[in-house]
């Protein structure tokens, strides 16, 4: 993503929020921009150490406040694994996760074509599918290259 990309994206989420009638506080102002530039799903804790210099009075409780907001607004994803190390996903657009087993890094990619599943899921079990969650496993190219 280019600096402007980054920056209108920056922008248009700081507008949803003030639509929510949401206050932009520094401090949230930052833990949005740090999501936007960097794709890595960071957890709360990442953010809380990427950021706890700028923000000394700052808690890891206070980014996960920030982050339910975030969420309740539409702007991140929580991708939750039966844990507490819950990472956010500033992409919202559809897409899937090709996740390290070594070193844990996380990969978008989309694949328009799985979206029959909901259907297929609708159809055979007469729920009413909302979403649906798929991720690949395996050795990224960093991981590879460790001998
Ligand atoms: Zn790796
Ligand atoms: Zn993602």
């Amino acid at each position: 993503m280019t600096m402007k990309q980054e920056e209108s994206r920056l922008q248009t989420a700081v507008d949803t929020l003030k639509d929510a009638g949401v206050r932009i506080t520094p401090q949230r102002h930052a833990i949005l921009e740090y999501l936007i530039q960097t794709l890595s799903h960071p957890t709360a804790d990442e953010i809380y150490k990427a950021l706890e210099s700028k923000f000394p009075n700052m808690s890891v409780a206070t980014v996960y406040n920030n982050l339910r907001v975030f969420k309740n607004a539409g702007l991140v994803k929580e991708l939750t694994y039966g844990d507490s190390s819950s990472r956010f996903d500033c992409v919202t657009t559809d897409h899937y996760h090709v996740i390290c087993e070594k070193c844990g890094k996380i990969v978008d990619f989309s694949y328009p074509g799985l979206d029959e599943v909901e259907n297929v899921a609708e159809h055979v079990t007469g729920f009413r599918v909302n979403n649906h969650r798929m991720e690949v496993y395996g050795t990224c190219p960093d991981c590879q290259n460790v001998h």
